[in-house]
């Protein structure tokens, strides 16, 4: 029954596993509507949680005694309608509770959950009372420190949870609980100072005689075109004394502003200057610009120094003009500080930066003030697309290929490109998806006439793409070992380096060695939580594991075996970077990977180096692929082309392309051209062969025809169910029944292809074993269904903590 007066019911979701909607009744006397979109705080069984209102006016189910909201937190729904209805088709394209689609789309900051407050009744003595032994430890501990919050309370006495215990104590009448509310970032503000208009009277002045400092800070201030930061005075040793007794005269004004966190202030980006589009790019823009308010996706096929940075610039402005708003999406912020730059020089602090090492109050200022208006564009990667804008004219998505778009860690697995797509079809607004080597399944999309395939086939300014060399590695060995870096690349190298050019070098590897064998008996050190083996990281001097970060020392004998003969095998990165030091002694040699990039800036610390011409070789993994346009790199290398190659996933092919064909991307954009030489084991290999000729129709022809031989996408849906859990007998049978399940289900029978389970070529992660089956179907439909039908029906066994991870459009099957 809706409430005629006031606010009536509201329906909340809790942004977690099955969180709601649950109904409350609006706070006693609160009369504005609450509208959804707004955060409330309610009770939450034991706990106060935050979560955000999804419907208003709803009708509660009968014979439930309704809780009540204990508070409104905004005033406006922080959350536009359009994301709610987007958490909506998450929770059912991907097959999670609508919490947890929540959980996904509002950052974590708005969302903290609440505490209580916990305190000794004063006076009270347990004498004659029965206490257990944690809640006598209770007691000692509140009354050392009078009152506690629950969260501290339970880290001290290192409990799993306290609020049974709690409870009891306090219908003993010992303690008194408290609500405590949720603990939000705290808007930050900036104090300002400016001199009174009026000039000061006479008997101020001799007032101000007798204070030299005050009168020199009142002058300085009175010479200011406006109010300037307190800070800055103290800076010039004004102290804040001097400027308080000058506000307690009355001859200056001191107050407050909030001051939104950007945490770009200061970070200087180049200088961009947009130049003419070409008639190419003309002609793409023209396209697009026709289209842009209906609902189409466009996939800008452009080879790489084309120029789709300029066409996206020219997008965004007729955009802008029309008051709407944008979401540039981006692989990685730290590596497309270049590109982010150019909307930044362009479009000036109307563009806001979603950078994942942002802290929790910049993340929350500037969400916030995204949601209020306040900004125009949104740069950011993944989860950007959550941007809560709530007049979208366009999302761009650059470099459409990468994996990093598909969430591979938290549930929901989503896909920024579906999610784009999904949420520009709500808008019936155009997405653009740009790449140099699309995705297969955008491309074969474009090419069936999903999707509108546009293309820039030459590089802007008309430079040619550089000359790209084989180096067979089998012919260059000596001492019976292939050479890391051959003579050829070290000649090549050396030549670039006379001609005053810089020189990237990729190898998608970091650390020292790959890892450590046993020449006895062939075993390899692996990580004890994930079957993998541990990597040699000579700076540490340890093994360590990349997917956990485990660390060991390295073993002086064979753990198998007991053999002294272990000896390291495989390259990385440091060990490039040391042996060209060693050739060429008088450079300056750096390296960009996960273990020199670890500070918040560090990456744009590297690339400004590079940019100013202070490093002459760049060493590094696939993160120095992306994005760069730097016209000096005379010569880009890559060491070891096969890294990627032989791994057991479907993708490793088109991933192996693709990083190939970006990284010799960055080299030839400038009047000096460039070369690059690929280092293989493989030189026949149609991924490598493709990369020579910058053929990506030809490569993308065949790989189709081997994926739609092979059955798998986009000629199939996919979706890779996962099971993980610490004993593996339970998961193993856990698999199988799951797997009879779905076979035994009549409503799916003749539309799936069901493949395992099997053990998942990772097959122990971080303590966990895993499994998987593998659904396959030609009607995208019909995953659908076998996706709710397992989420709706499997529960997984207690026993060895086992888990179901539902991972709909795997990027990877690994
Ligand atoms: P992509 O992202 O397609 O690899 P970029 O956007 O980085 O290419 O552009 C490559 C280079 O060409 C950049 O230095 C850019 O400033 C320049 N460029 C792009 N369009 C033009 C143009 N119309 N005239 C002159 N230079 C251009
Ligand atoms: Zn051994
Ligand atoms: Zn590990």
């Amino acid at each position: 029954m809706a409430n005629r007066k006031g606010p009536a019911n509201v329906n909340v979701i809790f942004p977690m596993p099955r969180g709601g909607p649950y109904t409350y009744l609006a706070p006693e006397g609160h009369q504005q509507p609450l509208l959804p979109g707004i955060r409330v705080v309610a009770p939450f069984g034991r706990r106060i949680l935050t979560g955000i209102v999804v419907e208003a006016n709803v009708t509660p189910p009968e014979g439930i005694r309704l809780k009540r909201l204990q508070v409104i937190i905004d005033d406006y729904p922080l959350v536009p309608q359009e994301l709610l209805d987007l958490a909506r088709w998450i929770s059912r394209y991907y097959f999670c509770d609508f919490g947890e689609a929540i959980r996904a789309v509002v950052p974590g900051i708005f969302m903290r959950v609440g505490d209580r407050s916990i305190r000794l009744v004063e006076g009270i003595k347990p004498a004659g009372l029965k206490l257990s032994a944690l809640q006598g430890k209770i007691f000692d501990t509140l009354l050392a420190e009078g009152q506690l919050l629950q969260s501290r309370l339970t880290k001290r006495l290192k409990s799993k949870s306290l609020s049974q215990p709690l409870a009891s104590l306090a219908e003993m009448g010992l303690i008194e609980i408290t609500d405590h509310l949720p603990l939000l970032p705290r808007a930050r503000l900036r104090t300002m100072v400016e001199a009174r208009k009026e000039p000061p009277d006479d008997e101020l002045k001799v007032l101000l005689a007798s204070a030299p400092r005050q009168r020199e800070c009142l002058e300085f201030l009175q010479g200011m075109a406006g109010p300037v930061e307190l800070s800055l005075l103290t800076r010039i040793n004004f102290s804040c004394a001097i400027v308080g007794a000058l506000a307690k005269k009355g001859l200056i004004n001191k107050y407050q502003v909030h001051d939104p966190r950007d945490p770009f202030r200061h970070v200087k980006f180049p200088g961009y200057q947009a130049p003419e589009p070409s008639p190419d790019q003309k002609e793409v823009i023209a396209n697009l610009k026709e289209s842009l308010d209906s609902h189409k996706v466009f996939l800008l096929h452009g080879v790489t120094g084309s120029g789709k940075t300029l066409v996206y610039i020219e997008l965004l402005r007729p955009v802008l003009e029309a008051g709407k708003q944008a979401i540039i999406l981006v692989p990685e912020i730290a590596l497309t500080s270049q590109t982010t730059g150019r909307f930044r020089a362009v479009f000036g602090p109307r563009v806001a930066v979603l950078h994942s090492g942002l802290s929790d109050g910049e993340r929350y200022d500037i969400w916030q003030q995204i949601s209020q208006g306040k900004y125009s564009i949104a740069v950011g990667a993944r989860s950007a697309v959550f941007a809560p804008f709530n007049n979208l004219g366009i999302i761009i998505i650059d470099e459409e290929h990468e994996h990093t778009y598909k969430e591979a860690e938290y549930i929901p697995r989503y896909h920024a490109r579906e999610v784009a797509i999904w949420r520009m079809s709500q808008a019936g607004r155009a997405v653009i998806l740009g790449s140099a080597t699309p995705s297969l399944e955008s491309y074969h999309r474009a090419r069936e006439g999903n999707y509108l395939l546009l293309e820039l086939p030459e590089r802007a300014q008309g430079l040619p793409m550089p000359q790209v060399n084989i180096f067979d590695l089998r012919k260059g060995w000596s001492k019976k070992k292939p050479p890391l870096v051959g003579e050829r690349l070290f000649k090549e190298i050396d030549f670039a380096l006379q001609a005053k050019g810089q020189v990237l070098l990729l190898l998608n590897r970091r650390g020292f060695h790959t890892f450590m064998i046993c020449e006895e008996c062939g075993q390899v050190a692996e990580c004890r939580h994930c079957r993998i083996s541990l990597t040699l990281h000579r700076r540490l001097n340890r093994l360590l594991c990349h997917y956990c970060g485990a660390q060991e020392p390295i073993p002086s004998v064979c753990p198998a075996c007991g053999s002294k003969r272990l000896v390291p095998m495989g390259v990385g990165t440091e060990q490039v970077e040391s042996i060209l030091k060693e050739k060429f002694p008088d450079r300056v040699i750096d390296r960009m990977d996960l273990d020199t990039t670890g500070g918040k800036w560090s990456h744009h610390e590297i690339l400004e180096h590079l940019r100013s011409g202070a490093t002459d070789i760049l060493v590094g993994t696939q993160m120095i692929a992306k994005g760069l346009d730097f016209p000096n790199v005379l010569l880009v290398g890559v060491v070891n082309a096969d890294t990627a190659m032989n791994l057991p996933d479907f993708r490793a092919t088109e991933r192996t392309f693709g990083l190939l064909a970006q990284v010799a991307g960055r080299t030839g954009r400038g009047e000096r051209g460039g070369e690059v030489i690929i280092q293989t084991f493989r030189p026949s290999h149609p991924a490598i062969t493709a990369a020579v000729t910058h053929d990506y129709p030809s490569f993308a022809k065949e790989e189709l025809a081997i994926r739609r031989e092979a059955e798998y996408p986009p000629f199939v849906n996919l979706l890779n169910v996962i099971f993980t859990g610490r004993d593996e007998k339970v998961l193993a049978s856990f698999a199988d029944k799951t797997a009879e399940k779905l076979s035994k289900n009549k409503s799916l029978a003749g539309q799936l292809t069901v493949l395992g389970p099997a053990p998942c070529p990772l097959e122990k992660l971080r303590g966990r074993y895993r499994y998987h089956l593998i659904v396959k179907s030609k009607s995208d439909e019909a995953i659908g269904h076998a996706g709710a039908f397992l989420a709706r029906s499997v529960k997984p066994p207690s026993k060895g903590n086992c888990r179901m991870i539902l991972d709909r459009d795997p990027s990877s099957l690994m």
